[in-house]
């Protein structure tokens, strides 16, 4: 039951928070199959619900989300966190009380404003969830867009999973090199070095943490021994006189 919008503004605080229901790991972890199911129990269970995802270029995007598995659900296409906010003034100038839960799939892709709208809706009793990459291609966590065009964006992924009131859900996937369901990591088999280089099976592998930093190692990556300063193998190097 959304609670009454006009007593939200003299106490910004929903009788009960909304949960944030945080979807995350590698690629083909099955986050995007999640997220659909979560989408079949809100509709089973008859609560109105909107569904986004990010524009990543400049393509005309399907205004729908896709698994793996084939498994697809509507969804609104926004450029940006600012435009959730207008679609979300939109439903409520149509219907008169904000919707009972809100979806994001491929949340890292969003700018970082992102962020104060999942505290926000939260706040004010939205049941969110949100699916997405914890980490990049790097292994660290990934970043979200800056908010304004040529800015660094400060805020990661992290700081969406450290919210208040989230639950975290961990995706795992099958390594690619091992077979073990262990996979926190998305390995780019591909050649470049860019942030977001959209791809699938053709471009990413999921692996293992230990598969992972092995493959990184291979391609040169890693050089932590050559840090002199920081680096456990760079001091140990010196100590032994290498
Ligand atoms: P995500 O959104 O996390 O990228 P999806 O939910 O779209 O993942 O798809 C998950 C499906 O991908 C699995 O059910 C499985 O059929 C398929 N898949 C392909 N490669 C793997 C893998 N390495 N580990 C697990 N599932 C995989
Ligand atoms: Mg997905």
């Amino acid at each position: 039951m959304a609670p009454d919008i006009r007593k939200l503004f003299d106490f910004p605080l929903a009788p009960r928070l909304g949960r944030i229901n945080a979807i995350y790991g590698p690629m083909f972890s099955g986050k995007t199959n999640k997220l659909l199911l979560e989408a079949r129990h809100l509709s089973i269970a008859q609560k109105d619900y909107l569904v986004f995802k990010p524009v990543l270029d400049d393509r005309v995007e399907e205004a729908c989300i896709d698994s793996h598995d084939g498994d697809s659900h509507e969804a609104i296409v926004v450029q940006s966190s600012h435009q959730i906010v207008d679609e979300l003034l939109r439903y409520f100038h149509h219907s008169k009380e904000l919707p009972d839960a809100v979806l994001l799939n491929e949340v890292q892709f969003f700018d970082e404003g992102v962020v104060e709208v999942v505290a926000e809706l939260s706040m004010l009793g939205v049941e969110v969830y949100w699916a997405g990459l914890d980490t990049d291609w790097r292994g660290v966590p990934f970043h979200f867009q800056p908010a304004l065009e040529g800015a660094t964006a400060a805020k990661h992924i992290g700081d969406l999973l450290l919210l208040p009131r989230t639950v975290h859900d961990r995706q795992y996937a099958v390594c690619k090199l091992c077979g073990r369901k262990n996979a926190t990591m998305t390995y780019r088999t591909g050649e470049g070095e860019g942030l977001v280089q959209v791809g699938g099976q053709d471009t990413y592998e999921a692996r293992c943490s230990r598969h992972f930093y092995q493959g990184m190692i291979e391609r040169g990556h890693f050089k932590r021994e050559q840090d002199k300063l920081t680096s456990i193998l760079g001091r140990l190097r010196e100590e032994l006189d290498l």
